[in-house]
């Protein structure tokens, strides 16, 4: 932590100029594998800081809080971010780099262009991963970055990744507030794969105001819908993050993340080959059982994830645990909450 960062703080908190920084350290970086396409790659992970997302209304969402700098110095910012992975990650390999933002990397009130291609520049014959609102996806934008990012070391140089969430509008409309149709995610794709950059759909487990039940044939919807239109899918059982809308729901118990069960259960019958982190695994705030079995559930995902390997999950739903008579039971008569139809 010390010894880089020269930004100013001039007061604690909200107002903070970037403009002279040479380096800045990222919100957060990790490394790990990733499956892409056939093949499990070293990954570096990037939590880039922005002046945050413009939409900020998702219900569920907590990075809406992450806002960092102005606009006017967001370029200087994202730049000091850079020079601090280039210098922290030198001489380590990485084919694959995945980049985010608390809002969208194509927004160009959020990441000026130029911040874009420098990220671009900095990950050249790699395969980035930038995730966006499907509106700011524009075939030409795409293929810009591309260009910057492709030396031919690599297939596929760009994958635009997708909180989609659901492929049911009025799901994403009430349940999440996200505020873009299912028609601008396919409008997005399109663009993308005539740019000749990848697509990767993140799809939102158990939003708010679904039953087990409908969460469950939600998900595996949106799978089968969205699996002609995206390389990758992804989804994410739902987690209560703090100070979000969700969460005040979940404190009055009127909100349960969804069972490792369900995971489990979708994985398994997906066509395609889904992945998952189960982040909060096991924990109240996130996807979980009785706590008896979740860690071997939350295991086995974490390896059908990377590996494929359909037998594991095969392996996990067989588990002997109670709690599974119990998912089977909330799952039969958990009733979806009831508005009067007229005052
Ligand atoms: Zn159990």
């Amino acid at each position: 932590m010390a010894g880089h960062g020269r930004n100013i703080s001039i007061t604690p908190g909200r107002i903070k100029r970037f403009t002279f920084m040479r380096e800045e350290k990222p919100l957060a970086t990790w490394t790990g594998t990733d499956r892409l396409g056939d093949r499990v790659v070293p990954t570096l992970t990037v939590i880039i800081k922005t002046p945050g997302c413009s939409w900020r209304r998702c219900r569920m969402c907590s990075y809406s809080h992450e806002q960092h700098g102005r606009i006017e110095d967001a370029e200087a910012l994202v730049r000091a971010q850079l020079a601090w992975v280039r210098r922290e990650y030198a001489g380590r390999d990485f084919e694959f780099v995945k980049v985010f933002s608390s809002g969208s990397l194509f927004d160009p009130n959020e990441v000026p262009p130029a911040a874009l291609d420098a990220i671009a520049e900095t990950f050249r014959g790699k395969t980035l991963l930038a995730e966006t609102r499907p509106e700011f996806v524009g075939r030409e934008r795409v293929e810009e970055v591309c260009a910057i990012l492709d030396d031919g070391t690599v297939d596929r140089p760009l994958y635009i990744a997708v909180g989609l969430e659901t492929t049911n509008d009025r799901v994403r409309d009430k349940s999440i507030d996200k505020g873009f149709s299912y028609a601008v995610f396919l409008h997005a794709a399109r663009e993308a794969h005539a740019a000749g950059a990848g697509v990767k759909a993140y799809l939102l487990h158990k939003p708010l105001f679904l039953t087990e039940a409908e969460a469950l044939g939600d998900m595996q919807r949106s799978i089968a819908d969205v699996a002609p239109h995206a390389d990758l899918v992804s989804m994410n059982p739902c987690t209560v993050q703090r100070r979000t809308e969700l969460e005040r729901y979940w404190q009055r118990r009127a909100y349960r993340p969804p069972y490792l069960w369900s995971v489990v259960k979708i994985l398994l019958e997906a066509e395609p080959h889904v992945t998952a982190d189960p982040l909060g695994g096991g924990r109240h705030r996130g996807p979980h059982n009785c706590g008896e079995c979740d860690h071997e559930l939350v295991d086995a995902i974490r390896d059908y994830s990377l590996t494929a390997d359909r037998s594991r999950l095969v392996e996990a739903f067989a588990l002997p645990c109670d709690c599974k008579r119990e998912w089977e039971f909330v799952l039969e008569n958990e009733r979806p909450y009831s508005m009067p139809l007229t005052r």
